[in-house]
């Protein structure tokens, strides 16, 4: 592994932003439990590292989307409360049981398979239901709700944890459909026994107190994303994200940047040329539209961005803060996550799991309490 010196790009995580992020969440919707979402490695920022720092936050339950996912978070938390979204592919209840994950019950097929491998073991394991208030994606409809609380016989197979849905709209507090999925939730959630319920992610937290019943289970706002768009973020950021300036011209005769030559030069330009590409995660969407920053100077995004390189305009920016070897902010304290995803068209959810293994991994250390 390349040491901080010679890599060409750098990702800092700050995982003590992490844990206040997680500690922010809880305090605010206490007495609800506070969950936390490590699904897709941490929404990319590294299970390993991420997961015993939330634990040691305070967190007890931990959702991921798969169970491969469940079985590495295992490996870092032996005693943790670990849940599975997307449930147990037929055929794989067994090796839930065996890493004690809870899977979701995403379908009333889902949940016979359950009861069957229950049935092998001679014994009772808990599971979570999903129900389906808005998304169409996975979880129980409302008439399968009906049909399940009428089998008395399943229903007394079950032991249900959490019993949990998911909002379409969050995002937005105007929707409508926030209020409706509610109502939905609270109408199925009443008829089925379960020791605990949840339809908050990240921005369901910020609708109201009727949003959190027993637990929130937060993801993006956790690694410093904005829970609520349109507003200042809540959320301390939680990591940099820096590239090495390679080399800087002076254009003084009209010319074009880059491939597909977007950009045309007709004034005396500085280009710096730093190494970060699409294929670290800086999005090709962003060309000619992201901004990145040499200290508190903004220097654009000029033309395309390749694979390894990207072009930016460094014309007013003082001599010796632009020296090859000198490292630009391409996501940081300046230009934020969102910043940078809005730019390249997308959420920051999408930045965050699409950073690339090429970047140098550096963990600011979460301070221990
Ligand atoms: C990913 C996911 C979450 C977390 O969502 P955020 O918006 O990142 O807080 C919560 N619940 C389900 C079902 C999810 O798939």
């Amino acid at each position: 592994m390349s040491s901080m010196d010679e890599s060409s790009a750098i990702l800092t995580i700050d995982l003590e932003a992490i844990a206040q992020n997680y500690r922010y969440l809880a305090d605010r919707v206490a007495p609800a439990e506070c969950c936390a979402v490590v699904k897709a490695d941490a929404y990319g920022l590294g299970l390993a590292a991420v997961a015993p720092v939330l634990r040691d936050a305070g967190c007890e339950t931990f959702f991921v989307a798969t169970l491969e996912e469940g079985i590495a978070l295992r490996t870092h938390l032996a005693d943790a409360d670990i849940h599975v979204f997307n449930g147990a592919i037929a055929g794989t209840e067994a090796k839930m049981a065996e890493h004690g994950l809870t899977p979701a019950l995403n379908s009333l097929d889902a949940i016979q398979h359950w009861q069957s491998f229950q049935h092998t073991r001679d014994e009772v394991l808990p599971a979570d239901i999903h129900i389906d208030t808005g998304m169409s994606r996975l979880g129980l409809m409302p008439e399968d709700v009906s049909a399940l609380v009428s089998d008395k016989a399943a229903m007394g197979k079950l032991d249900i944890d959490c019993v949990f849905s998911h909002l379409a709209c969050a995002d937005d507090p105007a929707s409508p459909m926030n209020r409706q999925q509610l109502n939905e939730f609270e109408a199925c959630r009443s008829l089925i026994q379960a020791r605990r319920a949840g339809i908050a992610a990240a921005s369901g937290t910020f609708l109201g107190d009727e949003f959190h019943f027993d637990f929130i289970r937060p993801g993006i706002a956790l690694y410093g994303g904005n829970p609520t768009p349109g507003n200042p973020n809540p959320m301390r950021q939680t990591i940099r994200f820096q590239a090495r300036i390679l080399q800087v011209r002076t254009l003084d005769a009209p010319r074009t940047v880059g491939y597909g030559a977007t950009h045309a030069v007709n004034q005396p330009t500085k280009v710096a040329t730093i190494a970060v590409g699409y294929a670290d995660g800086y999005l090709r969407a962003a060309s000619g539209r992201a901004i990145t920053y040499i200290g508190d100077q903004a220097a654009p995004v000029l033309g395309r961005i390749s694979m390894d390189l990207t072009t930016i305009d460094v014309t007013n920016i003082p001599e010796d803060l632009i020296q090859p070897g000198g490292l630009v902010d391409v996501i940081g304290p300046h230009n934020p996550l969102d910043d940078f995803a809005a730019a390249a068209d997308t959420i920051g959810y999408e930045i965050l799991t699409r950073l690339g293994p090429r970047l140098h991994r550096h963990y600011l250390p979460a301070e221990s309490r």
